[in-house]
């Protein structure tokens, strides 16, 4: 039996929302704020990026660096959602196939971050995703896209044409009609940002959890490691299990997220494989990637789920202090062996040690 100790963390994904959607009643202020706790202990709840993000800080200055994360967290947005018409993401976008874009250097940093990613995972993470996430408009989807259209789009999908000039913090998408969509990468970055600016405020223990992705600083204030809880990817309300961590991110990419089912049954989720243009097959379900960046965790973890899981475990392999909990359609939970001390399964389920 999985007993979830008082302080546990839940990696549940609970909004269904990603990939930057508008935040609901962002335009009239930043939305309901609820700073709670006295100096020293501080919990925050706010949307951004289109999901809910909650952070607990512990430290003198808890309230502060909470204070600070809100403000992140809205300036990030503000330069990297597409649903921004005025942010660096946008103005890249509108500017595909006519020439060159200057970009903040942080924008910068993370294109050249989901550069990196494309070429590693050799495609199946590609944010020139984006003509073929608008075509599915999974937020609100319940009918297929037509398959012309698709096939008409996949040609504009190609991570290759995303060109950077690190001299000049400049991008450019070469053909018109590309756009970047920072949804499988950007909620990591802003969790690393998060965990830098708790750091800044000498917190000594925290958490953010951006809808279901979970960065740990410290350990928890008994001095013990968090727990952070894995969705059950077919049973609602349910653990798959829990993994014990500290100083690190916990990112889950699931085929439970921001989907439909078809007229002909089939499920149809927001994780699309480059190549086809359909949402990613590869037979895993659910992948959790634990990583000290959350950039990389988050970047891993959609990459994995489109890879499959033979190539998915060697493009981790790639990275050194990666650890990974995946699902095939069968349930079959695989977890990497130098996680298997620190995951404890929940009831009922079985899993395998893998390298
Ligand atoms: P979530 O956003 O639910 O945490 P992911 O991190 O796996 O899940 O990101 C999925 C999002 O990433 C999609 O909503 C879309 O914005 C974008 N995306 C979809 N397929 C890909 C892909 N193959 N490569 C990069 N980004 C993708
Ligand atoms: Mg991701």
């Amino acid at each position: 039996m999985l007993r979830v100790p008082f302080c546990a963390v839940y990696a549940t994904n609970r909004t269904p929302e990603s990939g930057f959607l508008p935040t609901p009643g962002r335009q009239e202020g930043p939305g309901p704020v609820d700073l709670m706790g006295f100096t020293g202990n501080a919990t925050l709840t706010h949307s951004g990026m289109g999901t809910e993000i909650s952070h607990r800080a512990l430290g003198r200055n808890a309230r502060k660096a909470l204070r600070a994360a809100l403000a992140e967290s809205e300036r990030l947005e503000r330069l990297l959602s597409r649903f921004v018409p005025e942010s660096d993401i946008s103005r890249l976008n509108r500017s595909a196939g006519a020439g060159w874009v200057s970009l903040h250097p942080h924008t910068f940093m993370l294109l050249s971050a989901a550069d990196k990613f494309f070429k590693c995972s050799g495609g199946a993470f590609d944010i020139t995703i984006c003509p073929l996430m608008e075509l599915w408009h999974f937020h609100n989807a319940s009918m297929l896209p037509n398959k012309g259209k698709i096939i008409h789009m996949l040609p504009l999908v190609d991570g290759g044409g995303l060109q950077l000039d690190p001299a000049a913090n400049r991008a450019r998408l070469m053909k018109s009609g590309q756009s970047v969509d920072l949804g499988g990468i950007g909620k990591g970055y802003a969790a690393d940002r998060f965990i830098e600016l708790f750091k800044e405020y000498r917190c000594r223990s925290a958490w953010t959890n951006l809808g279901g992705n979970v960065s740990l600083l410290g350990n928890r204030p008994d001095g013990n490691p968090w727990t952070v809880g894995i969705r059950h990817p077919r049973v609602k309300g349910r653990l798959l299990g829990a993994i014990k961590a500290h100083d690190c991110s916990v990112v889950t990419s699931g085929d439970y997220e921001r989907c439909f089912t078809g007229p002909d049954g089939i499920l149809y989720h927001h994780i699309l494989n480059p190549a086809t243009g359909w949402p990613a097959d590869s037979g895993l379900i659910s992948v959790t990637v634990i990583s000290q960046s959350a950039v990389t965790a988050d970047a891993l973890s959609t990459a994995v789920f489109v890879a499959g899981l033979e190539k998915g475990m060697m493009l981790l392999q790639d990275f050194q202090d990666a650890d990974a909990v995946l699902v095939d359609r069968e349930m079959t939970v695989f977890v990497t062996e130098r996680l298997m001390d620190r995951f404890a399964a929940a009831e009922g389920i079985t899993f395998t040690a893998i390298r």
